[in-house]
């Protein structure tokens, strides 16, 4: 396999084995986004030098042998939402083309403390918001597996990067479903973990009570080793878990026997394309085959998981992009040295009116509505509430099941420009993946075949900090199947 396509593990071998350099690997990756990424456009940012200088730094870690783990020498990129000091850090929006962070967010530095070598920074839909990716200020991504279609979203270019072989992993944020959905697309494995179990700090916050961090692979081993690396507790943000990291692995079994899954009625229930749908139940058969049981479960408020996820997200992304205002960080308009004397809120407004895209204004209107008063109790508090009913029909599922088994999405990688023009149509390719987020469970999504030469998405889902049991079930179901080896052939020619 070229050295752009490995996974960690067979990359980690060979940096072992001394059959390859880290400097090698980098510049196979960096070689490869030369190769493909006109095409594709999964990259803001490109450190092409800082990338060598840290990829020669982990050959001598290497050679030394002192401190070497299994993600040393590894190139990766980051959805460009994560603070990197001195690489800037756009959210794929006007309003941060220019900035450059003074830090790191705590999972690049955790990655940098292990020896992973950073290559770049992804395309997303402006701050997260958005499933396809067209939302980024600066252009869409394309899917490597058809160049018409959308790679998903909002983690798009991470998860088009690494299906196009752009660097062997990537970290994406997921707040309702922005790991996994557009995992599913590009045929990766994407993780969201427990709300609290990767630290967020450092992260452009989208919506505080729901933003995840996680990984986006080629397998669940590598979704492992990356999460064991990120994970744990961090005393720069209060809201990270103080509980300990297991040494997350690929399988503790051999088979899935006395493995319990859940088939959520709600999930399956319409919506789904034939072939999505199709491919699901292959999936099904085949857990079953490796000795899981399936049991039907119901999570009756799956209705709701999109209008309140709506809701709670606009209030808190209303209140959280409010720090941009051309006073600390980003753009300021008019623009400063201009030498006009500029009255503060007109700042506040022309910066906000020039620096946010559309989607970013309409979540920012509805969420200052839905806080508004009079209207809060309406709407904000009452979303809460039934988001407490949403985490307890997971609670329930998870008291007769140990996992659930689930679409990604009902349909497969859309084409650029279908839905564009109808944010509610936009809103709705994430009926499957939302409710994880306010239900407080962790989530993965592997590829489980194909309809029409496109990836479909299976979502493996487990109880608040059950990651374990994702790379368990996902870890069998890879190891007897090979969706996940499949690369896309990429047309570079347009
Ligand atoms: N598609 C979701 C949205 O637009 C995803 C958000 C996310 O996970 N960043 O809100």
């Amino acid at each position: 396999m070229a050295l752009h396509n490995l996974t960690i593990q067979a990359a980690h071998d060979l940096l072992r084995r001394g059959e390859v350099s880290a400097v090698e690997l980098t510049q196979a990756a960096l070689d490869r986004i030369d190769e493909v990424d006109p095409a594709v456009k999964a990259y803001v940012t490109v450190c092409e030098e800082s990338a060598l200088a840290e990829a020669a730094a982990a050959d001598r870690r290497l050679q030394s042998g002192a401190g070497v783990t299994p993600l040393t020498g590894i190139p990766y990129g980051v959805k460009d939402c994560l603070s990197t000091i001195g690489v800037r850090t756009t959210c794929s929006s006007r309003i941060l083309e220019d900035y450059l962070p003074p830090y790191d967010a705590t999972v690049i530095a955790r990655l940098r403390a292990a020896g992973a070598v950073l290559v770049g920074k992804q395309n997303m839909d402006e701050f997260g918001m958005g499933s396809s990716c067209e939302n980024s200020a600066f252009f869409e991504s394309h899917n490597p597996w058809d160049l018409a279609r959308v790679p998903g979203g909002s983690s798009g270019g991470s998860a088009a990067a690494v299906a196009a072989g752009m660097g062997l992993f990537a970290l994406g944020e997921d707040t309702g479903g922005s790991v996994r959905m557009p995992a599913g697309f590009c045929g990766v494995t994407g993780l969201k973990p427990t709300y609290g179990r990767v630290s967020r700090y450092g992260l452009i916050a989208l919506a505080s009570s729901f933003d995840s961090i996680g990984p986006l692979t080629h397998d669940a081993w590598d979704a492992a080793l990356v999460l064991r690396t990120i994970a744990g507790h961090d005393p720069l943000d209060s809201t990270s878990l103080d509980a300990p990291v297991p040494a997350y692995g690929r399988c503790r079994r051999e088979n899935l026997q006395g493995m319990r899954l859940g088939v959520p009625l709600e999930y399956f229930a319409h919506g789904i394309e034939p072939p999505v749908a199709h491919a699901l139940r292959a999936a099904l058969d085949h857990l079953e085959g490796l000795g899981a049981e399936l049991h039907e479960v119901s999570l009756p408020h799956t209705d709701h998981a999109i209008s309140i996820y709506y809701l709670i997200l606009t209030a808190e992304a209303s209140s959280n992009l409010a720090r941009f205002d051309g006073v600390r960080f980003g753009l300021s308009h008019p623009l400063r040295d201009a030498g006009e004397e500029v009255d503060v809120l007109e700042r506040y407004l022309q910066t906000r009116a020039h620096g946010f895209g559309d989607e970013v204004k309409r979540r920012i209107m509805l969420g200052t509505f839905a806080l508004s008063a009079g209207y809060y109790d309406a709407y904000y508090l009452q979303a809460q509430r039934v988001r407490t009913l949403l985490r307890q029909d997971f609670e329930r599922a998870f008291e007769k099941v140990d996992a659930l088994i689930a679409p990604v999405s009902p349909t497969t990688a859309f084409r650029i420009g279908e839905k564009i023009d109808d944010p509610l149509r936009m809103y709705l390719s994430d009926v499957h993946v939302v409710a994880a987020n306010p239900g407080g469970v962790c989530g993965l999504a592997v590829p489980c075949g194909f309809a029409a030469e496109l990836p479909v998405g299976m979502q493996i889902i487990a109880p608040p900090l059950g990651e374990q049991v994702l790379f368990d079930v996902a870890g069998a179901y890879q190891a007897t199947t090979d969706w996940h080896a499949a690369r896309p052939k990429i047309d570079v020619r347009g």
